[in-house]
């Protein structure tokens, strides 16, 4: 069985606050409470970025938290999912334009699903780590495709599959 089949079933979370109010992070716990039950998903929340898969982010980009932010990006293996969790993750929201504000997260690192509100609700939180869940098994699935083609032979009929192959992947979603 391949990769791509376990790892949309249990996927790890990491989540970081770049410089929010909170507001955002305590909607997160309540995802994680039984109430919301995000674990039904077969998700963990991880505190290591090198076993992440899904990097959910709340606030603002600050002065203090960007590099920090893009170290953790880059700890992560691929492939890999950053959702936006809160208007201020977004786009900087209410922060925005403040002195010690950078804007949103997509200033900094290329970010797949943006959840909306302030707070995000458990609901749309839920619905993006979901959406994620897609994004995750699509990237597993073309990677896998693309280590396949590796391994083949070379010769033309291969040749033209890495180039569409390749196409797909840089295409935008
Ligand atoms: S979106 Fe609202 S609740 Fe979330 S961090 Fe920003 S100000 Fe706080």
């Amino acid at each position: 069985m391949k990769l791509s089949a376990f790892r949309k079933k249990s996927p790890w979370i990491l989540h970081y606050n770049a410089g929010g109010c909170n507001g955002c992070d305590i909607e997160i716990l309540a995802c994680l409470a039984p109430k919301y039950d995000i674990e039904r998903f077969g998700m963990i929340n991880t505190g290591n970025p090198k076993q992440s898969d899904i990097l959910l982010v709340t606030g603002p980009v600050t002065k203090r938290s960007r590099e920090r932010l893009v170290e953790i990006y880059s700890q992560m293996p691929e492939p890999k999912v950053v959702v936006c969790c809160g208007v201020c993750a977004c786009s900087g929201g209410v922060f925005r334009d403040m002195y010690n504000c950078e804007g949103g997260v997509d200033q900094f690192i290329p970010v797949d699903v943006y959840v909306c509100g302030c707070g995000a609700r458990p609901e749309q939180i839920i619905d993006g780590v979901v959406e994620a869940l897609s994004i995750l098994e699509k990237k597993t699935k073309a990677m896998e495709e693309t280590v396949q083609l590796k391994n083949q032979p070379v010769n033309e009929g291969t040749q033209l599959n890495r180039r569409n192959t390749a196409a797909a992947i840089i295409q935008p979603q």
